[in-house]
């Protein structure tokens, strides 16, 4: 089906400051990963704008399809965003094997000289923010770094959308979400940001089975929802919820996720042998960070308390799973206990030591992951089919508005138990030149309860 996008675009003569304005009164975060507020992002000086279209999470199909059908308004507020950030160059990065949504690309990019596509290997974790930039431009962030220290801003394909809207004065209430798994028509649809999870799966024609529990998320960085929470309406979408992926469960990633920190320890102890395919395929460590996955289980195995790089490089991963549910033969997880780590040195006030430039290690390119042979390592091979955008037209009876959804402290609600809210109107902001982001009411009705995580409201 042909999607029509109905929300506004950048206005050609805007200028920075306004532009960040905008995007912060529409409460515009990172849609495709934790969250972080857009117009921070904005404000730092840039020669290149790198729009992530590699959706390299199996299963999910957000990006493609918003690429498929929005790809004249992608390209044209990706121009007017170089322009007015005053950046030399605008690339959309997306993988070569999207044939429909780059011919549509090609198409909207013809004539702009600043503008250009850059096709991707269909591998993992190339949608990785600092893997994207060094196949793009080849350059590699700084430990500890981020993309504006190499003059750089990355953005995903629905953020950049959120920007567009936002110029419009579009605050964002809807999020894109790809439903898969054990669901009877899987498919990705835009729903009302805070519609319980459950109502999505209807969309999707059910479930197939009754014992499941939900992904929120890439079955690699997702996070395991149990299925009671979405059963009762509890787990609702956030601004930043790009799939929800049905298992069973038994399947092994449920079972891998559910493991405690307790078992997780206990597994390492027994059957960790120093092989250290964990390091080897680490996408940080090939990148040149001086991050070695290997050796936080045989510091944290032998009690090692003379070594605490090996405990403070933790710091440098960045969460993608590849250690746990690709390399390591024994499906030991040395990202559950660097995550584990980092939580207790943070609390303790320490903060990341590593700051060293980073070069690429030889074996880089080689030791990418093909998409299909994680497909099928995961399991998931059975539920990797088509999930198209579709229209849906459907309101949600309530909304449970999370108050925080991105980086920084959660929003402070600005609306009273029984006040009547339009669409897009303020119902909490974060508390002043604190990192934050706004939220917005995402149906009209009534405010029927608040508490400190959410804002419940009613359909009128
Ligand atoms: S999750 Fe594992 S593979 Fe990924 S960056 Fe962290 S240590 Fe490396
Ligand atoms: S891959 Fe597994 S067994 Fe090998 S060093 Fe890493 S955690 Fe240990």
């Amino acid at each position: 089906m042909v999607w029509k996008w109905e929300r506004g675009l950048l206005p050609v003569n805007m200028d920075r400051e306004t532009l960040i304005a905008k995007v912060k009164a529409a409460g515009v975060v990172g849609a495709g990963g934790a969250g972080f507020p857009t117009h921070v992002k904005l404000e730092g000086e840039v020669d290149t704008v790198i729009v992530n279209g590699a959706e390299c999470e199996p299963l999910l199909a957000v990006d493609v399809g918003l690429l498929e059908s929005q790809a004249e308004i992608l390209v044209v507020a990706l121009g007017q965003l170089v322009k007015i950030l005053e950046a030399k160059a605008g690339v959309i990065a997306i993988k070569a094997k999207h044939q429909t949504a780059i011919i549509n690309l090609q198409k909207a990019i013809a004539g702009r000289a600043s503008l250009s596509l850059k096709l991707l290997r269909d591998v993992y974790p190339v949608g990785d923010e600092q893997v994207l930039i060094y196949e793009v431009l080849r350059r590699t962030v700084p430990e500890g770094g981020i993309p504006l220290h190499i003059r750089c801003v990355v953005v995903n394909v629905e953020t950049l959308l959120n920007i567009a809207a936002a110029c419009a004065d579009q605050p964002v209430v809807t999020t894109y979400v790809t439903i898969t798994g054990e669901v009877r028509q899987p498919l990705t649809l835009g729903a009302p940001v805070g519609t319980p999870m459950v109502s999505l799966l209807d969309l999707a024609q059910g479930t197939t089975i009754s014992d499941y529990q939900v992904i929120e998320g890439g079955p690699m960085t997702g996070k395991l929802l149990p299925g009671e929470a979405v059963k009762t309406g509890k787990a609702t979408v956030k601004k930043t919820t790009k799939g929800l992926i049905v298992l069973s469960e038994n399947h092994w990633l449920t079972r891998q996720a559910s493991l405690g920190l307790g078992s997780i320890l206990q597994r390492a102890q027994s059957a960790c042998c120093q092989c250290r395919l964990c390091t080897d395929l680490c996408p940080r460590h090939l990148l040149g960070h001086n991050i070695n996955p290997h050796l936080v289980l045989n510091a944290v195995n032998h009690g090692q308390v003379n070594n605490p790089e090996a405990y403070t490089q933790s710091f440098l991963c960045s969460d993608c799973g590849v250690c746990e549910l690709y390399a390591c033969p024994a499906g030991l997880s040395p990202r559950r206990m660097y995550q584990a780590i980092k939580a207790e040195l943070t609390i303790h006030g320490q903060k990341n030591p590593h700051r060293k430039l980073a070069v690429p290690r030889a074996f880089w390119a080689g030791r990418q992951i093909p998409a299909s042979k994680l497909i099928s390592r995961l399991g998931l091979a059975k539920y990797n089919q088509a999930a198209p955008l579709t229209k849906v037209a459907f309101s949600p009876r309530q909304v449970v508005v999370p108050l925080k959804q991105h980086i920084g402290v959660p929003a402070i609600p600005k609306v009273q138990v029984g006040d009547m809210v339009k669409v897009g109107q303020v119902i909490a902001s974060p508390p002043q030149d604190v990192l934050g982001a706004l939220v917005h009411a995402s149906i009209a009705g009534r405010v029927r309860e608040i508490d400190k995580e959410a804002i419940i409201i009613a359909g009128e």
